[in-house]
């Protein structure tokens, strides 16, 4: 069972394919030939290899269709964001508002407490006074 291998395909995934600018004879060329200058087998032109990225040069649109939308994309996040900037700053102020509220409650809270213990020492004084009076008596 040798089965003869001949009609394998003659280039692989390695292999550049290209044409001959003189003569346009397709010619497979391993990978690391790129960018060397070869002679063409068919009219002995001088063909310089070309890279990879010359090779696949030709589909610029599909390469720019998708940062468009990404920039698209980067619009409305940047719009999203300063949604949520103006909200973080209504938060803002609003938590500010609330903390001046506060502080003026305990303020006051403290005022009042200062009162009671005013009305309390009064208090005291006026029932040691009425005591002192009665032991007077
Ligand atoms: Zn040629």
């Amino acid at each position: 069972m040798n089965e003869q291998t001949n009609e394998k395909v003659e280039f692989t995934d390695d292999d550049i394919i290209f044409e001959c600018p003189f003569c346009s004879k397709s010619m497979a060329i391993d990978k690391r030939g790129m960018g060397l200058t070869i002679n063409c087998p068919q009219c002995s032109g001088m063909v310089r290899v070309p890279t990879v990225s010359e090779s696949t040069d030709s589909q610029p649109h599909s390469v720019n269709m998708p940062v468009d939308g990404l920039a698209d994309a980067l619009d409305e996040s940047r719009d999203e964001i300063d949604d949520l900037k103006q909200k973080i700053s209504s938060l803002e102020s609003l938590r500010e508002q609330l903390e001046v509220k506060s502080s003026a409650q305990d303020q006051k809270l403290t005022s009042l407490r200062r009162e009671f213990g005013n009305i309390q020492s009064a208090l005291d004084q006026i029932a040691m006074l009425m005591a002192n009076d009665s032991a007077n008596l």
